[in-house]
């Protein structure tokens, strides 16, 4: 079966079984729904990111975007695998403190970022606050002026670079809410370049999130080229690095079931497959013979590189296990004869948002059935008083296939494991229908686990009512 991946995710008889654990006795010792991630897969990924650095030649810091899943042990593992960190928030800044991240591994964005998030920040003596505009700027010179410590700042630009993903995963258009366009952030360059209180490093750029074409970071690395160029010209700046954002895709269609269910876009989306250092390598490339005089190849010198790589670190690391809690059977409508089978599980959208925001697509296995063919029909759907928590397409929306592929005879009882589950998942969930959050487990090699979260109790669903 070609979603199988090295010794992380296999079979036995049968039984799928991750890093040696048979999923579906996690799935018994600790109930469902369930997490569970591989810590092994987590410290392959990043060294699969760090593999542009032998190519380009300069330095390369792979600064791993917490949103996407900042549970504290997911942190811990990440900062061991030896990737710095992004945060989006002075309460993730806090946990990435609190994890032992130095604050010169650590960047910051945001766009909305209050002085207190901002004064912490640079008490952390962090790596670069990367600006979102003008006035954002100018608070981040107050604040530094006032507390009396300098601030590192890196300014995030919208080039109006197009990526070929989901709409709402968008964020270099002058349409989307993030960044500065690149003649404010010179005039901002110009004005600050000798205030005592910045540290003007660098400029960034993020396109969006799981873009299927490589190119668009030679697009991008080129624009950020073209701003260190004319950021020199104009001030004499030169800059200490270049920030290429994340965005790196995974391939969601790794076992090509459902590939003929998707409209050609969406199908590209979901099964975008390169290797990011082949998208950077290129890109890096580009650049250096752009760099066609003297002034272009020093700025180029010393210059260390930037990535913020989210999904590609952890979404195919973790796995959500979830058992199917019921089944009916329903007439299709108009057919008259034709019946569909329906099941119904125990993760719903509370947990996994973006089958519900962006209708995410997210292929199944089952636990203990994994190599029987997955081609009978179902309609599959989650436990939420919500009827929008399915895992197909609901009539016209086209995102989905309509129907998914299980083993015949698939029952209540039966774990199925929906894979590629680690980003916008466990960093997203919540307690709609005052559903548990589920507990989560990492995986360390050689048929080794922990429980890396709890799941939720009765009091946990009223912790912060006041009564
Ligand atoms: C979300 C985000 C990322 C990570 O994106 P992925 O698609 O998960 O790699 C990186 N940088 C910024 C600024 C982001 O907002």
């Amino acid at each position: 079966m070609p979603w199988k991946i090295d010794n992380f995710l296999t079979t036995e008889n049968g039984e799928l079984v991750i890093d040696g654990v048979p999923a579906a006795a996690l799935a018994g010792e600790f109930g469902t729904p369930l997490f569970v991630f591989s810590e092994p897969r987590i410290r392959h990924n990043v060294a699969r990111l760090r593999k542009a650095e032998e190519i380009i030649g300069c330095g390369l810091k792979v600064c791993y975007a917490a949103k996407a899943n900042s549970n504290m042990a997911i942190l811990r593992a990440v900062r061991d695998a030896g990737s710095d960190l992004e945060v989006n928030s002075g309460g993730e800044l806090w946990k990435a403190l609190e994890i032992g991240f130095r604050g010169d591994r650590i960047i910051f964005n945001g766009t909305s970022k209050e002085i207190w998030e901002i004064e912490m920040a640079i008490k952390a003596r962090i790596y670069a606050i990367q600006v979102d505009s003008l006035y954002e700027l100018a608070l981040i010179e107050d604040t530094a002026r006032r507390i009396e410590s300098p601030a590192n700042v890196s300014l995030r630009l919208v080039p109006e670079i197009e990526s070929k993903t989901h709409s709402g995963l968008q964020t270099a258009l002058l349409t989307s809410k993030f960044g500065m366009m690149p003649d404010e952030a010179l005039e901002a360059f110009r004005i600050y370049k000798d205030s005592p209180h910045l540290r003007l490093k660098g400029v960034h750029l993020h396109i969006g999130s799981q873009n299927p074409d490589p190119a668009s970071y030679s697009d991008a690395l080129h624009a950020l080229f073209e701003n260190l160029v004319a950021i020199h010209r104009e001030t004499g700046i030169k800059l200490e690095h270049l920030n290429l954002g994340g965005g790196f895709p995974v391939n969601y269609l790794r076992d090509g079931g459902h590939a003929n269910d998707f409209a050609d876009a969406e199908r590209e989306m979901f099964e975008a497959d390169f290797e990011p250092a082949d998208a950077i390598g290129p890109a890096w490339r580009a650049i250096k013979e752009a760099a066609n005089d003297a002034e272009a190849t020093n700025l180029l010198d010393g210059l260390t590189l930037l990535i913020e790589p989210g999904r590609s670190v952890i979404a195919d690391a973790g796995i959500c296990l979830t058992t199917i809690r019921n089944e009916k059977v329903r007439p299709i409508a108009d057919s008259g004869t034709d019946f569909d089978d329906w099941v119904l599980t125990d993760a719903g959208f509370n947990i996994l948002l973006s089958m519900e925001t962006y209708k995410w697509y997210y292929q199944i296995v089952h636990a203990s059935r994994a190599d029987d063919a997955h081609a009978t029909k179902y309609k599959l759907a989650g436990p939420l008083c919500d009827g929008g928590d399915v895992y197909f397409d609901i009539e016209g929306q086209g995102r989905l296939p309509d129907h998914r592929l299980l083993p015949d005879g698939t029952k209540p009882g039966d774990v199925l494991a929906l894979l590629n589950c680690g980003a916008y998942s466990i960093a997203q969930m919540f307690q709609y229908n005052g559903r548990f959050l589920p507990c989560v487990v990492m995986t360390k090699g050689s048929g080794k686990y922990e429980l890396i979260r709890k799941r939720d109790g009765f009091e946990d669903l009223v912790t912060n009512d006041v009564w």
